[in-house]
């Protein structure tokens, strides 16, 4: 998207785009490794507390407000007493590709033993290393290959408040000394700030003024998620003017390749979240000059990734 900026930026381009709107839902830490762990067939609330380490009251809220949004339902699994597991809805079931590009960006660049390192394809029976590619050409999705077009008419939009910049506390967690592998998607998407920053980074805005009338941020919130993206290597800060010496954030190529995350938040907003079908963003693939829609394919056989078609036991050795 950074191709198609020039020095004037729209202050509400961030904050009404359809990825912002998706992260004022699933953008919260708990919430995420809940949809997580959900996807991964956890669907009980005993085992979501071991896995997800949260305060039973934390969980408890979460997994209500995740069913008030339409993202999980509860089934009765036993009478007397009832008990409830938590599914998802076709809502919910619709995140697949936000999870699975998740687990993409985590294999390339992170290091967790709470996710499969490896996954298979039932269809073809191989492991996958998914391709993302633009459904009209079929050619992979690059950041530097996509532009933006703003509706004409954003009046009428509600602008999503991070739930954050109502908070009064902002611990600071600028990851000093941060291995840079043991940096996760759940890092981002956990805290609002760090998100809505690398949201307004993938809109190629590259300087600290720019950012804050993008996302309201207060100044030391800002220079502290600034600190932490540089540390983990998503960021790269350069001096872009001497005396006064004046620095600006260039996406690293670790940082370039969350845009597919982005992207996959952005299509289930457009779904899910955008009332009438009148996009507030509209993303456009330069290859093709078409509309940018994604779709996840093996890179065995072409198919296209669908959740329940992937299993992190080889078919293999089954039977
Ligand atoms: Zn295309
Ligand atoms: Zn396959």
């Amino acid at each position: 998207l950074a191709n198609t900026l020039t020095s004037t930026i729209d202050p509400n381009l961030v904050l009404n785009s359809q990825t912002a709107q998706a992260i004022a839902v699933i953008g919260d830490r708990w919430a995420f490794l809940i949809i997580r762990d959900v996807f991964q067939g956890i669907n009980q609330f005993e085992p979501l507390l071991k896995r997800s380490g949260a305060a039973r009251g934390t969980l408890t809220s979460r997994l209500k407000s995740l069913v008030q949004s339409g993202i999980l339902y509860k089934n009765p699994y036993q009478t007397s007493p009832t008990r409830y597991e938590y599914r998802l809805t076709e809502k919910g079931l619709n995140l697949g590709a936000v999870v699975l590009n998740s687990w993409i960006w985590e294999t390339r660049w992170a290091k967790d033993d709470s996710i499969p390192r490896v996954l298979f394809h039932k269809t073809c029976g191989h492991s996958i290393h998914p391709n993302v590619l633009c459904k009209q050409c079929d050619k992979v999705i690059h950041l530097s290959d996509t532009s933006y077009a703003i509706a004409s008419d954003t009046a009428n939009i509600e602008r999503t408040t991070p739930r954050s910049q109502r908070r009064s506390k902002n611990p600071d967690i600028s990851g000093e000394g941060v291995n840079q592998e043991y940096f996760h998607v759940l890092d981002i998407l956990g805290d609002r700030w760090t998100a809505l920053v690398v949201a307004a980074a993938l809109f190629g805005m590259k300087r600290y003024d720019d950012i804050v009338s993008a996302i309201g941020i207060s100044t030391n919130i800002l220079a502290d998620r600034l600190k932490l993206l540089v540390n983990v290597g998503v960021l790269i800060r350069r001096p872009y003017q001497e005396r006064p010496v004046r620095f600006d954030y260039h996406l690293s190529e670790k940082g370039r390749d969350l845009f597919n995350i982005a992207l996959a938040m952005h299509e289930w907003a457009n779904r899910w979240l955008i009332k009438d079908s009148s996009e507030p963003l509209q993303l456009k693939h330069s290859l093709c000059s078409g509309r940018l829609e994604s779709k996840i394919v093996c890179d065995q056989c072409g198919d296209v990734l669908e959740w329940n078609q992937i299993t992190p036991k080889d078919p293999s050795l089954s039977h």
